[in-house]
Parts: structure tokens; C-alpha cells; sequence
């Protein structure tokens, strides 16, 4: 735990104890703490997971059409999974906007950068809130539909190995429980080589034009990103699995950025913390770069030298290992 006198002055508020350490992995084991972290407010399960699970269940047993339906590709069931993920992402990041930058609701309090988004030229049109959300609603929501397409597509045809929840409840609630985690691994490994120098001038440069992100920053990527982004969902196509996982599998990866970039540590509401938000530990990647490339479900970043906790230890060891690297 990072003492609040030692953390490196970022402007704006920053968490206590620095970037927060999920219990699971701690050394030496603090089982109590893991459990309280697993099913504990907040924590693993409440509330985004049980949210997002719970919105693919509306999503597959509603507003989809059915897996039969999906045995040949035809415009129509594709067009409707496309208008369902336009919904969803739309109303879900603009209401995180609407309320924190919008509304200002709580003004500056829980936000890590001391300032708003200003305008500016490199964002299209000027202004960073239309430029992220054409990135997202004209790229990043075809991309994740594409993805969606396919994999339901290989499991109605039968390409896919599929199993059902009558016959193996506990094996799905695992597979559905080790998306996140897989999810983690993917995306470390992908932006790690998004960070490498030719990829991230050509395609991640796009995403950190947002050093002062908001939620409309999240998918706010070049459809190149996009594409290795969603790609995590192919999992399914090798590991047996259910088309309801596939839909919280990409609801997750499409809803998560929205959170985790909105600015602020905790949204308020009558007058107090309520809803746990960004993580300070990406916050520090936008602001640092070359720092925490991974969210802090697994703790790669610690594992291999590149995490970055808030400290003015840590800053240094970064700045010891930039020095190292440009010599
Ligand atoms: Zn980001
Ligand atoms: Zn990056």
C-alpha cells in the first residue's frame, strides 16, 4: 500500500493508496480478502459483471434473432444484431457522458485530471466527445457486430463447439467466469504490441489523442485497434462454450472502456461515492504512455516490470527504464 504523501502529483484527485492490487494474486495469500473481493461491492461479480450478464441475457433472449436463424450469413439477422449493439453502446456511454461532462453532476470531484476536455485540432471536427464517438459508433460497434456475426454464425452451423446449460451448468458459469481474465491476458498482449513504435504511429496514436479521456474515449480507436481489440471473442471458436457467452463476452469489451475511461474514480450520487468507475491504473497509462498495459484483473504489469501504482517510487523505476530503453 502506497502512502497518499508518496503518490506523484497528477493534478487531479487520485486514489489513496495508489493503484489498487486485486487480492487474488497478493503474496502472500489473503484468501478473506479475495473472497471479499469476488463477491463483495464492489468487486469482481457486483455490479459491473452481474450487469453485464445481465444485459447480454436481454440482449440474446429478446432483442436478437435466434441462433437458427444464424445457420447461413443474410443481411437481416446481421442488420439486427448491428441495430441492438448501436443501442446498447450508445445509450450506455452517452449516459456516463451526460451525467459527468454533460450535466457535470459532480463537477471535479473524483476526477483524476484537474481539467476538461478542451477542443482541439487533432480531434475531427475540433472537438474530442464527436471525434470519440464517431470512432465508436462507425467503427467499433460494425467490428464488434462482425465479430458477433461470425461466432454465432460458426455456432449455429456447427463449426464452433457449442455446449448447453441444461447438460453443464458448472463447466458454462467457469468458462463465463474466465472471460474477464481472458480478456485481460488478450488485451495486455495485443496493446503491448500496439505500444510497438511503427503500430502505435499508424493505429494506437488515434486512442491516446484522449489524455484527458472521457467515456466516449474508450472505443474511440482506429478500426485496425478495433479489430485486434474484439478479436479476444474468437476464444469461443476453440473453447466449447454458449452463444449467450459470446454476447457478454463482446457487451463486456464494448461496455467496459465506456467505464473505464470516463475520467473519474467514482460517480456520486446524494452527495457521496456510489458507483465504482475508471481505474486509476489506466488513467496512468493515458498520462504516462508506456506504463500499465494491462487492467488490474491480472497483475501482468507487476510480473514483468511495467506497472506503474501512482507512487513516486514507481514513477521513477519508469522513467529509470525509459532511460534504459532510448540508450
Ligand atoms: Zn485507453
Ligand atoms: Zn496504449
Amino acid at each position: 500500500m502506497t502512502d497518499r504523501t508518496d503518490l506523484v502529483n497528477t493534478g487531479g484527485w487520485a486514489p489513496p493508496g495508489g493503484v489498487a492490487r486485486v487480492p487474488l494474486f497478493a503474496w502472500p495469500p489473503q484468501p478473506l480478502a479475495a473472497l471479499k473481493w469476488f463477491v463483495g461491492l464492489p468487486g469482481y461479480l457486483f455490479p459491473w459483471n452481474v450487469f453485464y450478464v445481465g444485459t447480454a441475457l436481454v440482449a440474446w433472449l429478446y432483442l436478437m434473432p435466434d441462433l437458427a436463424s444464424m445457420r447461413t450469413f443474410s443481411v437481416g439477422w446481421i442488420a439486427q444484431l448491428l441495430a441492438v449493439n448501436a443501442v446498447f453502446v450508445f445509450v450506455f456511454t452517452e449516459a456516463w457522458h451526460w451525467r459527468l461532462y454533460a450535466r457535470r453532476a459532480q463537477e471535479m470531484a473524483f476526477k483524476y485530471d484537474e481539467s476538461w476536455p478542451k477542443p482541439a485540432a487533432t480531434f475531427l471536427f475540433g472537438d474530442q466527445h464527436i471525434d470519440n464517438r464517431i470512432w465508436t459508433m462507425l467503427s467499433a460497434v460494425p467490428v464488434m457486430t462482425c465479430f458477433m456475426a461470425l461466432v454465432l454464425w460458426a455456432m449455429a452451423s456447427g463449426a464452433a463447439p457449442t455446449v448447453s446449460w441444461a447438460e453443464h451448468p458448472i463447466y458454462l458459469a467457469l468458462v463465463m467466469l474466465g472471460v474477464q481474465w481472458f480478456r485481460d491476458v488478450h488485451f495486455y498482449c495485443i496493446h503491448r504490441l500496439l505500444h510497438w513504435p511503427p503500430l502505435y504511429r499508424w493505429v494506437h496514436h488515434l486512442h491516446h489523442k484522449n489524455a484527458n479521456p472521457g467515456p466516449w474515449s474508450g472505443l474511440a480507436m482506429h478500426p485496425v485497434e478495433h479489430v485486434f481489440y474484439f478479436s479476444s471473442v474468437l476464444i469461443h471458436l476453440v473453447v466449447p462454450s454458449d452463444p449467450l457467452i459470446v454476447v457478454y463476452h463482446l457487451i463486456a469489451a464494448a461496455f467496459g472502456p465506456a467505464r473505464d475511461h470516463c475520467g473519474f474514480a467514482a460517480v456520486m450520487a446524494n452527495g457521496k461515492p456510489r458507483i465504482q468507475a475508471a481505474s486509476y491504473m489506466h488513467y496512468l497509462h493515458h498520462r504516462y504512455f508506456e506504463v500499465n498495459y494491462g487492467d488490474s484483473m491480472t497483475p501482468i504489469d507487476w510480473w514483468v516490470g511495467t506497472g506503474h501504482d501512482g507512487s513516486r517510487q514507481a514513477h521513477e523505476a519508469m522513467k529509470r527504464r525509459l532511460r534504459k530503453a532510448r540508450a
